[in-house]
Order: structure tokens, then C-alpha cells, then sequence
């Protein structure tokens, strides 16, 4: 009897040791997929500025770095623009913190609704930002950078305190005018022009 009954246990155990490798299968899947997305939410989060959803300055210098590479490959120029929000010190001063944060956000949708959208935005740090304009000389640049200008300096729901005005100062150089080694630097000291002639200007 027990000899017959053998090959009766013998099915049975392969029977739940299927189960079992079946069930660890599928927790270990989950767990692969838990962890992939916790790592895809991690990578944005590493790359993004968490007021404004722009790049950061860290996935900017990535993205820089790959667009200008390209370009020396093609040959075709590209833009780089510095973009600093003008007396932002007295919107935070006069209105409050929480008001300037919602003007650095809606000054971030301006911007970014005046762009293409191969062109690559970043907050760069504070009330600055940085636009790289890929197959764009700097002529070409400056027309949506006019724009962005033109808009801020007539907007006037950039924060729920409606007395709230903001210009922006723009510097602005072409891979043609520098090398990728010293555009950024140029269009910073484009930036300190603009704000020397005045502000809420283009150099
Ligand atoms: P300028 O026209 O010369 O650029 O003057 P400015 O007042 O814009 O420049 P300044 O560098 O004197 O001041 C920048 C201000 O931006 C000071 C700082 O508190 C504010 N700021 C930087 N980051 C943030 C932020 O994340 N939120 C808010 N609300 N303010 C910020
Ligand atoms: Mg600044
Ligand atoms: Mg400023």
C-alpha cells in the first residue's frame, strides 16, 4: 500500500513546489516593477526643480553637453540664453515669499509657453533660468526670447496678489559668437548688460 501511494506524493510535492516557484515568480516581478518605478520617480526627481517641474541646472549640463556635441558633429549653431527676473527682491519683500515662489512658477509657463519644444529650459538657481535653442543662431533666438519679454512685462495674474509687475533681463549668445567652453559664460555677461542698460532688455 505504502509503496503504492509513493508516486501519489511524489506528483503532490511537484504539484506544490510548481505553486511555490509560481508565487515567487510573481512576488519577485512585482517587486522588479516597484523598484523600477521607484527608481523612474527617483531620476526625476534628481532632474527636476521641484517648484517650477523645469530641468535642474545638473540635467541641463547633461543635456548641454550632448546638444553641443551634436552640434559640433552637424556644424549647426545653437543659442544659449540667460534669463534673470528683474528687482526680484522686492516682489518677495513687498508681497511675501509665497507670492514670489508663485511668480517664479508662472514666469516658468511663460516661458516655456513661448518655446518649442525641442528647445531644453532649466531653472538655473533662484529667479534665473536657461534656455539652450538647438539649430538656432542668435538672430533666430531672439525672437521668442523677445516675446518672453514682451508677455512678462504685460502679465498681470502672476500671483494671487494682482499688484504684483515683473520684467525680465536677458542675456543671450550663439555657439557661432562662442565656443560651447565659453557660451554660458558670454550670455551671463550679456545678462550683466542688460541689467546695466536699465533692465527688462535683450543683449
Ligand atoms: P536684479 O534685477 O539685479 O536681478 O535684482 P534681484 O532683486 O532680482 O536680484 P537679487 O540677487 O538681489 O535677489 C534675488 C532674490 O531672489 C533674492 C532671493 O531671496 C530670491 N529667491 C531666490 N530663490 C527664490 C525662491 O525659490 N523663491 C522665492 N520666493 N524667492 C527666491
Ligand atoms: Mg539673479
Ligand atoms: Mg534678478
Amino acid at each position: 500500500l505504502c509503496l503504492g501511494l509513493v508516486p501519489h506524493y511524489i506528483a503532490l510535492t511537484l504539484e506544490q513546489l510548481r505553486i511555490v516557484k509560481e508565487t515567487l515568480e510573481l512576488r519577485v516581478a512585482e517587486r522588479t516593477k516597484a523598484l523600477q518605478l521607484a527608481n523612474e520617480q527617483l531620476e526625476l526627481a534628481a532632474n527636476t526643480d521641484i517648484l517650477t517641474g523645469l530641468l535642474n541646472r545638473r540635467a541641463f549640463l547633461n543635456r548641454f553637453k550632448y546638444e553641443s556635441d551634436r552640434a559640433n558633429r552637424t556644424q549647426n549653431p545653437y543659442s544659449i540664453a540667460i534669463l534673470d527676473l528683474d528687482h526680484f527682491k522686492n516682489i518677495n519683500d513687498n508681497f511675501g515669499h509665497q507670492a514670489g515662489d508663485e511668480v517664479l512658477l508662472a514666469f516658468s509657463q511663460i516661458m516655456i509657453s513661448h518655446l518649442r519644444t525641442t528647445d531644453i529650459a532649466c531653472r538655473w538657481g533662484g529667479e534665473e533660468f536657461l534656455i539652450l535653442f538647438p539649430d538656432t543662431n542668435q538672430a533666430e533666438a531672439n525672437i521668442p526670447l523677445t516675446r518672453i519679454r514682451e508677455f512678462t512685462e504685460v502679465s498681470e495674474d502672476l500671483s494671487d496678489e494682482t499688484s504684483v509687475k515683473l520684467t525680465v533681463s536677458i542675456g543671450v549668445s550663439d555657439s557661432i559668437v562662442s565656443g560651447a567652453d565659453s557660451i554660458i559664460d558670454h550670455a551671463d555677461k550679456a545678462l550683466y548688460a542688460a541689467k546695466a542698460a536699465g533692465r527688462n532688455t535683450i543683449c
